[in-house]
């Protein structure tokens, strides 16, 4: 439909082809779709409103959250002979006039501003007049998640930009985000006020990365050591606070490994010159806390180790995401220990918000999930992407090493029966205390003792029936709710279960039950 596009890409920005979704993406673009766009960092992103930004008429705006994101950007798009600028707080008030003068003039084709510019009083004004002068083609929202409670980087101005919508009904709408759960996605749409947007979705597979969780015992610290000592290149080792980050740097640096710490409590210049040692290969491992990586492109990361484990999946996928963006095979390790958990629950239970406090909840339960889980870890992550993924990877802890595979057929027709009997209403616990018989006051209340599910699951642990239940969720054979509270529910496959026309083997792992048995959260 448009064979000149290739032709544009090669003028404008020197690559040959497109990558995959990307054409697509670009022409629907053109007939002024509304578009959602789903690609993990790195993918790709910005080439689809870019290109779009220079073959349509007038001006595109492009909201972005990260002022020094916006300025690299604008900066690369420069040194391509594009007209592009920024508008954001780094900037003083004449050189904000001349450059609005600039865009009236019609000279420019990529606006970046920052979502709280853009809503400000004087500027809206502004784009109305440039509305009406040169015409906005296209309102592209970068890093859209920002809009949705249930990501991991709510930004509560972001909410307010549906007022772009309202002002300017005839303009469409690009968001664009590298991580989005179904929730997130729903929540982009809704918010953003998208109107039936074609919703592109890339792989989020990234083939070069092992992944590994190991227990974090007691001599954590010397198997980190032995990590870094046998991975060459360099490395980003993530801590929950900032003193761990000190600690650890400095022991690191005792023991001879060139490490340097990075947290939001050292001075500007302290990051920024830690920042550069590690990109520029002067220093091989930064310990860090979640701080680090926001624009980050270093692409020889060989490994990254979680030495406490991530609040939730969206950010524990960026995160080691940023080993092996060159493609070579790199290795994320987390460690993983009942004493993280319960810090981070503490700081949950710090939130004042209820809603705030369900979702931390949530997410931190399907970390839980990812990190005990018997299966492909890669089928696990990507599913919580809403990715299917076949399993066996090949390329995990778990695929590498498998556990034995049971059939729990029976079991699982136990378990899924008692769902049904609580009429899915509960979560996990609450299952697991029927089957195996609790005398839990509320199970009494509730008159479940006389369910005919009820203590028929004596003869496994709490452990293997929570071990059971995740693989279920992680296979597809039941679906738990995302309001927080985590309510089992029965879909197609649990009735094939139920109804005897599906087997069901897991992988089990008795070492690890027994080794988490005093450790797994309850
Ligand atoms: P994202 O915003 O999805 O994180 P970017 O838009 O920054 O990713 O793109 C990542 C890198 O890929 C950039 O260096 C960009 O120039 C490059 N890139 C994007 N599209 C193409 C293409 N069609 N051919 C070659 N390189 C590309």
């Amino acid at each position: 439909m448009y064979p000149h596009l290739e032709q544009a890409l090669k003028h404008h920005f020197g690559y040959d082809s497109f990558r995959l979704g990307q054409r697509d993406i670009i022409t629907q673009a053109l007939q002024n779709r509304d578009l959602l766009i789903v690609m993990p960092t790195g993918g790709g992103k910005s080439l689809c409103f870019q290109l779009p930004a220079l073959l349509k008429k007038g001006l595109t705006v492009v909201v972005s959250p990260l002022i020094a994101l916006m300025q690299d950007q604008v900066e690369t798009l420069r040194k391509n002979g594009i007209s592009a600028t920024f508008l954001n707080s780094s900037l003083n008030s004449y050189k904000v006039r001349s450059r609005e003068q600039y865009i009236l003039g019609g000279k420019v084709k990529l606006l970046y501003v920052s979502p709280e510019r853009l809503l400000s009083e004087r500027f809206l004004p502004f784009l109305d007049l440039v509305n009406h002068q040169i015409g906005i083609s296209t309102f592209a929202i970068d890093e859209a998640h920002c809009v949705s409670e249930w990501g991991h980087d709510f930004r509560p101005e972001y909410r307010q930009l549906s007022t772009l919508r309202q002002r300017y009904p005839g303009v469409p709408t690009l968001a664009l985000t590298a991580t989005a759960t179904d929730r997130v996605r729903s929540d982009i749409i809704t918010q953003l006020q998208l109107k039936q947007p074609n919703v592109h979705i890339a792989s989020f597979n990234r083939q070069n990365i092992y992944y590994e969780i190991r227990p974090k015992k007691k001599y954590v610290y010397t198997e980190l050591l032995e990590i870094i000592r046998k991975t060459e290149g360099s490395g980003i080792v993530y801590c929950l606070t900032r003193k761990k980050v000190e600690e650890l740097a400095f022991k690191l640096q005792h023991d001879k490994i060139s490490a340097l710490p990075y947290h939001a409590g050292l001075s500007d210049t302290e990051r920024s010159e830690n920042q550069t040692k590690f990109i520029r290969d002067d220093a091989r491992v930064m310990i860090a806390t979640i701080a680090f990586g926001m624009g980050i492109n270093k692409p020889d990361v060989r490994f990254v180790v979680h030495y406490d484990i991530s609040r939730n999946i969206e950010s524990y996928y960026q995160e080691s995401g940023r080993a092996g963006r060159d493609g070579e095979p790199c290795r994320c390790t987390v460690f993983y220990g009942y004493g993280d958990l319960k810090t981070i629950e503490w700081s949950i239970n710090q939130k004042t918000d209820p809603q705030e406090q369900l979702i931390a909840k949530h997410q931190l339960r399907q970390m839980i999930d990812y990190a005990e889980g018997t299966d492909c870890r890669r089928t696990i992550l990507l599913g919580y992407f809403g990715e299917q993924f076949a399993g066996n990877c090949g390329n995990c802890d778990n695929c590498r090493h498998p556990k034995p595979v049971e059939d729990w057929t029976i079991e699982a027709m136990k378990f899924l029966s008692c769902v049904a009997r609580c009429k899915e209403r509960f979560g996990m616990a609450y299952i697991i205390d029927v089957l195996r018989g609790s005398k839990n006051q509320k199970i009494i209340q509730r008159g479940h003792e006389k369910l005919s599910t009820y203590g028929i699951g004596k003869d496994k642990t709490v452990d293997e029936w929570r071990m059971l239940g995740r693989s279920l969720l992680h296979q597809g054979l039941l679906t738990q709710s995302a309001d927080g509270y985590g309510v089992l529910k029965l879909n197609a496959h649990s009735w094939e279960v139920m109804r005897r026309q599906r087997p069901v083997s897991i992988a089990v792992s008795p070492q690890q039950i027994a080794t988490w048995k005093t450790e797994s959260p309850k």
